[in-house]
């Protein structure tokens, strides 16, 4: 590794935290400035955030920083060592390349940015000497994005969420198979009363840390959600996620019910597909039935609001399927003896009928080959999940902490010099200005979400580019430590990536070259 930029190499974190007592404050006291709150902290005692302490008269942050071990490192050395003094010898020993990488969990933070980073470390990765410019930072604006797999009926669109009684968000939309709903953000932190910023703070921390959290949606259901868990609506853990909508069910099983059945039903709250009147059908040169579907015709064999939406059959309100069957006509095709499956979007709810001699729909016994397709359905749902994906922006003073210059900073990233990372997992840069990044929680290492009072989320956010890009953007090169004297400063642990998270210094060696 090149030394040209003269890394630190004394074992001290570069970024002291700042303590400056005022005059009239007690001589026991310390005063943390990690963020606007400015709590003065007797001996012994946290700090509002519980992130710092006043242990023994010194500013102190209590988390320890987290390095997210590589792929394939034996850890048994690593965990031994880290209460001990150590001179950094299993950085060494792993060869030139990093063997860990310093995350910002348990960084400390330095809001606003008046100073650098507190760890700017020095690495490398297939020979390639890299900067990894490290904090956590307190945001004001970031929001949740969570989806929801099910067909249960949530709530209206627009409806405002609520979490211990105070609004926390609303209802977005719904897309394939799943609802939306968009939870916290700075209206919800700063704008509301201090109990709604309060509870939408905690909220949102426990939702980062994948934790469960109760919702009630106003006009709607009661809904708990944690990221990558199933869902529980109204107090049922959700199972399946349809397969489609009723007319894509009835587009992908159509021709498995050919010559099993006369008619099939697949009641959906968005579009209710029946099966002879589908080009499914035609295509299967079916005949017509004479049925009549409640709810409005869209296209031939697609239904929409067949029902109201509910916890019922298909997302609807309906728990008896014939409820939506209007009428039987003999003069368009009703028959005695006419085969009709009712089938819900996950097969969850599926029932056999036969029309008697007055055309009126008897239940009966579900012939094998049918009862096989409506379990086909179920088998190709996948498992309801929630999906929790953090948003933020760190285009602001969180910058200055990388650069003297913060456009550039954002220029890299947009350019893809600069791979971003929260606790090391990947993250999505939206386009347009500023740097927003969208993550998904579940790929983060578990608590690595905090607070401060204010109120504000604090949040992991690593920026990793090549040594000469981190100069040329005006980087705090002056700050720069090398990978083995953080390790052998201690204070650190080292744990493992989740599943299927890329080595964050892998991407920043080849990525947008
Ligand atoms: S809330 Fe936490 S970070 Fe903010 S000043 Fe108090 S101890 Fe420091």
């Amino acid at each position: 590794m090149s030394d040209s930029f003269a890394p630190r190499s004394d074992g001290q974190p570069v970024v002291l935290e700042h303590s400056r007592a005022p005059e009239n404050m007690a001589a026991d006291k310390v005063r943390c400035e990690a963020c606007p709150v400015l709590c003065q902290i007797s001996r012994g005692k946290l700090g509002a955030c519980d992130r710092y302490g006043n242990v023994d008269g010194v500013l102190t942050r209590l988390d320890t920083l987290h390095l997210v071990a590589r792929p394939g490192i034996d850890l048994v050395p690593w965990q031994a060592a880290r209460d001990g003094a150590w001179d950094g010898s299993l950085v060494a020993a792993s060869g030139r390349d990093a063997p860990v990488f310093v995350s910002g969990i348990g960084s400390g933070t330095t809001y606003p940015d008046y100073k650098p980073a507190p760890f700017i470390v020095a690495s490398q990765h297939t020979g390639v000497d890299l900067v990894t410019v490290v904090t956590e930072g307190i945001f004001s604006y970031c929001s949740f994005k969570v989806k929801i797999d099910t067909d249960r009926y949530l709530g209206p669109e627009q409806a405002t969420v609520r979490h211990r009684g105070e609004a926390v968000g609303h209802v977005s939309t719904i897309e394939y198979g799943s609802q939306f709903l968009a939870l916290g953000g700075v209206h919800h932190l700063t704008g509301g009363s201090k109990k709604e910023g309060r509870i939408a703070c905690e909220m949102m921390m426990a939702l980062g840390n994948k934790q469960s959290v109760e919702l009630e949606i106003e006009g709607g259901a009661r809904v708990v959600v944690a990221a990558d868990k199933p869902p529980i609506v109204d107090g049922v853990e959700e199972q399946r996620m349809r397969v489609g909508c009723g007319s894509a069910t009835i587009g992908i099983f159509a021709q498995q019910w050919a010559g099993h059945v006369d008619e099939v039903v697949v009641v959906d709250d968005h579009i209710t597909g029946v099966l002879s009147e589908h080009q499914a059908g035609k295509f299967l040169d079916m005949a017509p039935s004479g049925i009549r579907v409640r709810g409005r015709k869209s296209t031939p064999g697609r239904y929409f609001q067949v029902a109201n939406p509910g916890s019922g059959w298909g997302g609807t309100d309906i728990t008896d399927p014939l409820a939506i069957v209007e009428s039987w006509e003999s003069e368009h095709g009703a028959r005695p003896g006419l085969r009709l499956l009712m089938v819900s979007t996950t097969g969850e709810d599926s029932a056999w009928f036969v029309l008697d001699d007055d055309l009126v729909p008897r239940p009966a016994e579900m012939p094998r080959a049918v009862r096989r397709v409506v379990e086909r359905i179920g088998e190709n749902c996948e498992p309801s999940l929630c999906s929790v994906l953090y948003v933020a922006g760190a285009g602001g003073s969180l910058r200055a902490g990388v650069t003297e210059n913060p456009v550039a900073l954002t220029r890299s990233i947009k350019s893809l010099l600069v791979n971003v990372t929260c606790g090391g997992a990947p993250v999505y840069v939206w386009p347009g200005g500023g740097i927003t990044v969208m993550v998904d929680v579940a790929k983060m290492p578990a608590n690595s979400f905090g607070s401060v009072p204010t109120p504000a989320i604090v949040s992991p956010i690593e920026f990793t580019m090549q040594r000469d890009d981190y100069r040329a953007l005006g980087g705090h090169m002056d700050r720069v430590r090398r990978l083995d004297d953080v390790v052998a400063a201690g204070g650190w642990r080292v744990i493992e990536a989740e599943p299927g998270v890329p080595w964050p210094l892998r991407t920043s060696t080849g990525g947008g070259r």
